[in-house]
């Protein structure tokens, strides 16, 4: 084995201790999507140590930043997250669905391994880089709200991405595994109908229904459903029905729309569609409707140049994670409190079909370069059309662990979920030390993006004044 990733195992286990400590403390602040003040003063202080430059208030945001290290060379990013779920307080440990604090916020998606993970991944490269004396920057991205705020497209906005020559990140999952899936691109809009109000019964003639143009528009929409891309999906949701009175013809009536598609192109072009169904039904109705984009998130766009040297330093350099028989005993506990559905469902979708109905992953799920598609959407995509972008899965939790799920947050402290965090760490931090010894593979895998985007520049999906925001979708 290369010495220098020698040297980077190393240095990721030499901070197994502050970075389970610090994954924990995360874990227990539980902040939400634009709140994470306690979760960033943490994460900065730990990079500080490390001798990392902080640059603050990244696009305007108090809870985005970055922390760069290294001199010359290229530069490389690395992705992290931190923001909790809404309700998912729940015991640590606990075999059973239990909240530690009525109502409150909870890690139900690992993000505070995400991000304690890629910083021991860019402690470990700085570490190395100095030692040696070898050219190279290495910048964490501290990215909140990925849980409905689009955090990272805010931040991709501002040019936080720009100068980055390739970029990294992990998730935590029950498996180890790349993360090449092309996701969906996704775009979320407000159609706000204005009619005029008047007694039902009385002058029923004077009134104008902003609730009959909500279901005129839903109508014409569900007509199109038949032509349409078979990979697009539109929700609706109805946000304001106009009033509890049906003796009154409402005047105010609000629907959201979620339209997801393979590429943002085209969810443009069916939310366009659906702009002009808007349209419609305010004429039909005499009303009137104003459009607002809420958010907005581009597709992934994978790069199997970098994807390919990651997967090699999993399997050749880092290898798959061994677990004791006690955690595997607490697993397997967990896994019987999860219906047999969702244990397939994570072989089919995260382990290629492969049976992995283990308790824990304690293998690789093969990878050879090929895209698998999974039907969600993620403001990573925005990144990976900016620049080269790979990603890993980190086995964190029992097999079959579904995610926003109690259970994800009663193991997230657990010994075998740390473990899961410092394989994807060991994963980045070997795959940079590739991409600066191998200048070569920058060039490839911005080959590789450029003939995916077909000439397409990145284009932001949100409106230039939306300001940082939660969706209300
Ligand atoms: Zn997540």
């Amino acid at each position: 084995m290369n010495s220098l990733k020698q040297e980077i195992l190393t240095e990721v286990m030499q901070r197994s201790g502050s970075g389970a400590a610090l994954s924990d403390e995360i874990w227990s602040y539980a902040e939400l999507g634009y709140q994470e003040h306690r979760t960033v003063a943490a994460q900065i202080a730990w990079l500080e140590a490390e001798g990392f430059r902080i640059e603050r208030n990244v696009a305007g945001i108090s809870t985005a930043f970055w922390a760069e290290a290294g001199e010359g060379g290229p530069l490389i990013g690395i992705l992290g997250e931190f923001d909790a779920l809404a309700n998912l307080s729940q015991v640590d440990g606990a075999l059973t669905e239990q909240a530690d604090q009525d109502g409150q916020p909870g890690h139900g998606c690992g993000h505070h391994l995400l991000g304690t993970g890629s910083m021991l991944a860019a402690a470990a490269v700085h570490a190395v880089l100095k030692r040696h004396g070898i050219p190279g920057r290495v910048r964490y991205y501290g990215c909140p709200a990925e849980e409905g705020g689009s955090g990272k497209v805010f931040m991709a906005r501002d040019g936080a991405f720009d100068d980055l020559d390739v970029c990294f990140s992990w998730h935590a999952n029950s498996v180890f595994a790349m993360h090449a899936s092309d996701t969906l691109a996704i775009k979320t809009a407000v159609f706000h109908f204005r009619g005029r109000a008047s007694h039902a019964a009385v002058s029923p003639h004077l009134g104008r229904s902003a609730l009959d143009a909500v279901e005129l528009m839903n109508v014409g929409v569900n007509y199109m459903r038949e032509h349409m891309l078979p990979e697009a999906r539109v929700h609706y949701a109805m946000l304001d029905g106009g009033g509890h009175a049906a003796n009154v013809v409402q005047a105010n009536a609000v629907v959201g729309y979620t339209i997801r598609a393979p590429e943002m192109s085209d969810a443009e072009e069916l939310f366009d569609r659906i702009v002009r169904v808007a349209q419609g039904a305010a004429m039909m109705s005499e009303t009137h409707v104003e459009v607002s984009v809420k958010s907005g998130l581009s597709n992934v766009l994978t790069n199997s140049t970098l994807e390919k040297v990651m997967f090699r330093n999993i399997t050749q350099v880092v290898g798959p994670v061994q677990h004791s028989n006690e955690e595997i005993s607490v697993a397997s506990q967990y896994q019987e409190t999860i219906s047999e559905t969702d244990v397939i469902h994570a072989c089919k979708v995260f382990a290629k079909g492969e049976d992995i109905r283990t308790p824990l992953h304690q293998g690789i799920v093969p990878f050879d370069g090929t895209p698998t598609r999974v039907p969600v959407s993620t403001d990573a995509g925005d990144v990976s059309w900016i620049v080269p972008l790979a990603r890993c899965f980190g086995p964190c939790y029992a097999v079959g662990t579904p995610f926003h799920s109690w259970q994800m947050v009663a193991q997230g402290k657990l010994s075998y979920a740390h473990k899961g965090m410092f394989a994807a760490a060991k994963a980045i931090a070997t795959t940079v030390i590739d991409v600066i010894e191998t200048p070569d593979l920058i060039v490839e895998a911005r080959t590789e993006l450029d003939r995916k985007r077909r000439g397409r520049p990145w284009v932001c999906p949100l409106p230039a004044d939306l300001q940082p925001q939660m969706a209300e979708l």
